[in-house]
Order: structure tokens, then C-alpha cells, then sequence
């Protein structure tokens, strides 16, 4: 192009008005480019040529895991700088987005802030917590030069053997609703009269956020991962679909499609919700982004038949495709597709409108590289001292003594001598659960952070002696001479299929290790999980004290700030607590389920004294 044509390019002009950028660059574009920027592909398929040649949309690490696992982000702004170089190399020179799942906290990269998962913030109900908490987790992304997170999820939890209950914030509609503030927090909050379903992002120190998964995801038959909802149009409105009104007054620039079905129906095909309800009567005007080769999903077996899945899913309303790898296969179908007329062209034109409405809006043209003045900022101080916040607002006392009057929190800080045990005392993996460093999560020293442990030994005075024995045997335990013992017992991490989980018992023999301390020592029994486990009734009456963690993420100093009472305790359960799974679906409504601790049960630790 010469620069004389260039100047007269409305597309180019920062001044020029978002919905005119949008129409001039789209007459320009070729049904190739079109295809291309509908498209987003894994990051190691992402060839400079590929990007450049197929003018391609958006890239994506898988689960958060990237090429640097456990690099620091300076490394990852260089990758996705160098990516962004090839898009802009392209024939039209548009951005692309780098998306990854900063679920909690920027958790692809070693020495970030890792926050509470939703559950645990659920449990806060403190929707500034989540404002601020989505300020810092932008930060932190945008220091690793990216521009886009696939979160909140804002699933509204109803059965906990769902191995996805830790990303919902609660079962509860009001509370989830309450927490989707975490979307201003990413985004920036949209100035007054900003246009409803307009997809707003405030400036370069925010991220495009991302609704998931739209919509009933929490709602599964037995909780099972991409299971089926059964439920009335109203219902769905009603429970499940209702925090997505508060993510689209927020400005939300994105909504992921859920790999469940409603009724039967998988959502990836689902016009109606996707197109009828979610664009045209909610008014959303950001787009609809599928889930990782949900595609695929629609056909038996999985992935064939890929032309008619792409004709359905595209016809339903799924504008940009995680497709993520068979990219050459998608453009050449859904080239076929838009030239047979099964797609229309009208369709491809309004998904890439609502594609390149959101590059617009979040100054990608303009600024499309990395700032490097915010590498600072990843796991600094203050987002570290907000974490800890979190933690300390997440924890929900169950029981505090044996005799009500009796409390036995707070615990001295001077205590003569402390025994720690339990698999989940000193793992900072555990501590984080899935979507850290890999999309499953792991055990051991992942990161930059503190363990419940460290937090304790931090902690406690000088002549408190701290002994650490994750399995104690009934000899170390008899003749040890404790004064208490903190036992910190809890579920390994995992995600999505890999935690569905039909017993919900504690696992690594915790229930074991729990009887052996109480039985012999008083002890404090913290479960740190991702959902409520199944504790039997003798085993809870041991106890001296019960404390929630769920899954506090890398700053295990929260935990001991309120233990040893520095802080109250304020956590509510954002979900009910069973006593056996016999009694699941758990439905606080009708008579007959009667949970252990009911929703919104959570004890003061120190005015209940
Ligand atoms: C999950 C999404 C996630 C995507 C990309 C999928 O398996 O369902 O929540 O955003 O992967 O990692």
C-alpha cells in the first residue's frame, strides 16, 4: 500500500470512530483474512508464516501451560511479541490477541501473585476483593505482553462432585453474581452511559475478559464435566444465566461457549442461547469464542464430520473458533462452507466485526507490543498483601472447640512446641490446585510463595518449637510432647474431567491422619480443597477446630494470620457442606437435604468466644 492510500486507511486512524474502523477494514478483507481472524490456534502450531499468511486472530497457550514453563514473564513478552511482529506482517498488518487462562491470578508464570480460586473467593462475598483482585491479575498478565484471559468463570455450582466446583464462586446466583465485579477489576470500570453489551477495556494496563462457560456448566447431571443440564428455559434464566446479565453491564468483551448441553443440546450448537438469547435479547456485542476443539464435540466420533460441525457451530453464533490445532482443516471447510452459501456471508461478516470490535476497543492497533515498564509488578508486594487478604477473608471456621464455650481459637503463638501434619502443611502446588504452571496443576515447589508451613514457622515466637511430620506415626505422636497440632489435609490438584469424583472422600489417607492427631493431641484440622469432603460425623467430633482453606494459592501466611487471631475469621460457605454424596444433588430448598454445614454457615472466631 502506498502511504497515500495508507492515509486515506479510516481503519489506521485512531480518531475515527470504532464502528467505522470496523467497516472500512472489513471491505478490504478477503474471505481468507475473514476466516483467519475467526480462528485461534495453539501457540506451538503458531508459525511466523501461519500467522502472517492467514492473517490469524488470536493464538492461545493450552491450560495456561507455555513454552516457558515456570519462566519468568519477560520471556513471555518477548514470545508473544514476536508472534505479534508476524501478524502485523500480515497483508493488512491487524493485531492478533494472545489469550491465556489467568484464572487466578497470572497463573502461567512461575513468581506470579496466585490468588484464592473462585470457591474460596466465593466464600469471601466481597465483590471489591474481586475488583481489585482482577486490577492485579491484569497487571500481571499484561506484564507478560498479554492482552486477553479466558475468565472469570462465572458457573453457578450445584453438584460438587463436579471436577470444575473450585472455578465456580458459589452455588448460590446472588453470590456469583455479586463476584462477576472481578470483570471491571480486568477490564476497567466503563464510564457512565457506556452502551449495554458493548464490550469495553479501559486501557493497556487492563485485559479483555472472558464470561464462561455460557451457559449451565455448573448445572450437570451428578456435576459430570460436559455433562448435560435439565432445566426450563426459566430456570436456566433464572440460575444460571443471570450472572451473565452483570458480566455484559460490566462492558465483558467475550463469552465462551460451554462444552455441556442443556437439555440435550450441546451449547456450541445452541442458536437460540447463543444468537437468539445471548446476542439479541441480552444485546451482548463482543464475540462468542468456542472452547478448546468444542468443535470437535459436536460429532461421534469426536472430530469427524468437522465441515458440518464448523456449519453448526458458526450458524449458532460461535464467532471465533479455539480450534486449536487442525487450523489448516478449519479455513479450508469454512471456506467451503461460506462459498456454498451453508454459511452466510452475512454470518462471517458480523463474527468478524465483533472479533475486530474488541481489537479496537482494547487499543490493540495502536499499541500491539508488551510494556515492558510492568515486569516489575509480577508477584510484587502489594499483590502479594492483597492475596493474603483474600486468603484471610476466604477461611471458613466450621468448628471452634469441643465444648462451644470452650474455644480453642485463636492458637498461642508462643506455644512450647507445634506439630505440623497432613499432606497439604507444606505443598505449594496443593496450596494453588489446577490452572498453575500446567493445566492440571502439581505437587512441591512450583512457585514463588509460602506454605502453610512456612506461614506457621513465620509466624510463631522465637521458643516455639515447630515440628513437621506430614504422616506422624502414634509413637512420635505419644511422646512428643505437643502442645497442639495443626493437621492440613486436602484434595491433590487437578482440572476438569480429571476431578470429577463421585466419593468426595479426603484423599492421601487424610481422614487416617486426622484420627491419629486428634486422638492424641488437640488439634486444628484444616481442609484445603477446591469443594467441601465428605467428613464423618465421629472423625469431626475429635476435632478441636475445622477451618476451610479451600484452595488459597501462594500466600500461606493468609491461613496463620487468622489462626493465631491476628484477624477474625468473615468466610461464609459459598456452597453447602454435605455429609455423604448418598445425598447429593444437594437442593438447599427442599426439605430433605440437610447438609453438614449449611450455605452461608461460617463461624467469628473471636466474638463467638
Ligand atoms: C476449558 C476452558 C479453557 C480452555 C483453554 C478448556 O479445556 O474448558 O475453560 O479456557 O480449555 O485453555
Amino acid at each position: 500500500m502506498s502511504s497515500v492510500e495508507e492515509a486515506k486507511c479510516v481503519y489506521k486512524n485512531p480518531d475515527a470512530a470504532v464502528e467505522d474502523r470496523i467497516a472500512d477494514l472489513l471491505s478490504r478483507m478477503t474471505l481468507t483474512e475473514k476466516v483467519g481472524q475467526m480462528t485461534q490456534i495453539e501457540r506451538r502450531v503458531a508459525t511466523p508464516s501461519v500467522l502472517s499468511g492467514l492473517s490469524i486472530g488470536s493464538i492461545l497457550s493450552a491450560g495456561g501451560s507455555g513454552p516457558f514453563d515456570q519462566a519468568l514473564s519477560s520471556d513471555w513478552a518477548d514470545m508473544v511479541d514476536g508472534f505479534q511482529k508476524a501478524a502485523l506482517e500480515s497483508r493488512l498488518g491487524i493485531p492478533l490477541i494472545y489469550g491465556i487462562d489467568a484464572v487466578h491470578g497470572n497463573n502461567s508464570i512461575y513468581g506470579a501473585t496466585i490468588f484464592p480460586h473462585n470457591i474460596g473467593l466465593g466464600a469471601t462475598r466481597d465483590a471489591e476483593l474481586a475488583r481489585r483482585i482482577g486490577v492485579a491479575t491484569a497487571l500481571e498478565v499484561r506484564a507478560s505482553g498479554i492482552p486477553y484471559t479466558f475468565s472469570p468463570c462465572v458457573a453457578v455450582l450445584k453438584d460438587p462432585r463436579w471436577g470444575r466446583s473450585y472455578e465456580s464462586y458459589s452455588e448460590d446466583t446472588d453470590i456469583v453474581r455479586k463476584m462477576t465485579a472481578i470483570v471491571t477489576g480486568l477490564q476497567g470500570q466503563p464510564p457512565e452511559g457506556h452502551p449495554k453489551g458493548y464490550p469495553f477495556i479501559a486501557g493497556r494496563n487492563n485485559v479483555i475478559a472472558c464470561a464462561k462457560h455460557f451457559v449451565g456448566d455448573g448445572g450437570t447431571e451428578r456435576g459430570v464435566n460436559e455433562g448435560n443440564t435439565t432445566t426450563s428455559y426459566e430456570d436456566l434464566e433464572r440460575i444460571h444465566m443471570a450472572p451473565y446479565l452483570d458480566c455484559i453491564s460490566q462492558g465483558v468483551s467475550t463469552v465462551m461457549a460451554s462444552y455441556s448441553s442443556w437439555n440435550g443440546r450441546r451449547l456450541h450448537s445452541n442458536h437460540f442461547l447463543l444468537t437468539e438469547v445471548l446476542k439479541n435479547k441480552l444485546g451482548f456485542q463482543g464475540f462468542v469464542i468456542s472452547d478448546w476443539e468444542g468443535l470437535d464435540r459436536l460429532s461421534q466420533p469426536r472430530g469427524s464430520n468437522y465441515r458440518q460441525c464448523i456449519s453448526l457451530a458458526v450458524n449458532a453464533g460461535i464467532d471465533m473458533i479455539m480450534v486449536p490445532f487442525r487450523y489448516e482443516k478449519f479455513a479450508e471447510d469454512l471456506m467451503a462452507l461460506a462459498e456454498s452459501g451453508e454459511v452466510s456471508m452475512s454470518r462471517i461478516d458480523d463474527a468478524v466485526q465483533r472479533i475486530l470490535r474488541v481489537k479496537f476497543v482494547s487499543g490493540l492497533f495502536e499499541h500491539p507490543f508488551s510494556d515492558r515498564s510492568l515486569l516489575q509488578i509480577v508477584g510484587c508486594k502489594a499483590h502479594r498483601e492483597l492475596a493474603r487478604e483474600a486468603v484471610r477473608k476466604s477461611l471458613v471456621l466450621l468448628k471452634n472447640g469441643k465444648d462451644p464455650n470452650k474455644p480453642f481459637l485463636p492458637l498461642d503463638k508462643n506455644a512450647k512446641k507445634i506439630l505440623v501434619a497432613g499432606s497439604h502443611a507444606d505443598d505449594l502446588g496443593y496450596q494453588c490446585g489446577g490452572w498453575t504452571g500446567t493445566w492440571h496443576g502439581s505437587s512441591g515447589r512450583i512457585t514463588i510463595g509460602t506454605t502453610i508451613l512456612d506461614a506457621i514457622k513465620e509466624a510463631v515466637g522465637g521458643d516455639t518449637e515447630v515440628i513437621y511430620e506430614p504422616n506422624p506415626s502414634p509413637s512420635t505422636l505419644i511422646s512428643g510432647d505437643y502442645t497442639f497440632a495443626i493437621v492440613a489435609v486436602g484434595e491433590g490438584p487437578y482440572a476438569e474431567t480429571l476431578g470429577d469424583n463421585a466419593e468426595l472422600v479426603i484423599p492421601f489417607n487424610g481422614t487416617d491422619v486426622i484420627r491419629s492427631v486428634t486422638e492424641r493431641i488437640p488439634t486444628l484440622v484444616l481442609i484445603v480443597s477446591g469443594r467441601p469432603l465428605v467428613i464423618e460425623p465421629q472423625v469431626l467430633e475429635k476435632m478441636d477446630a475445622l477451618v476451610a482453606a479451600w484452595l488459597p494459592g501462594t500466600e500461606g501466611t493468609g491461613i496463620t494470620d487468622v489462626v493465631f487471631g491476628d484477624y477474625d475469621f468473615e468466610g461464609q460457605l459459598p456452597i453447602s457442606w454435605l455429609r455423604t454424596v448418598e445425598q447429593l444433588p444437594m437442593d438447599a430448598k427442599a426439605n430433605s437435604y440437610d447438609p453438614l454445614f449449611p450455605l452461608g454457615f461460617g463461624l467469628k472466631g473471636k466474638k463467638e468466644a
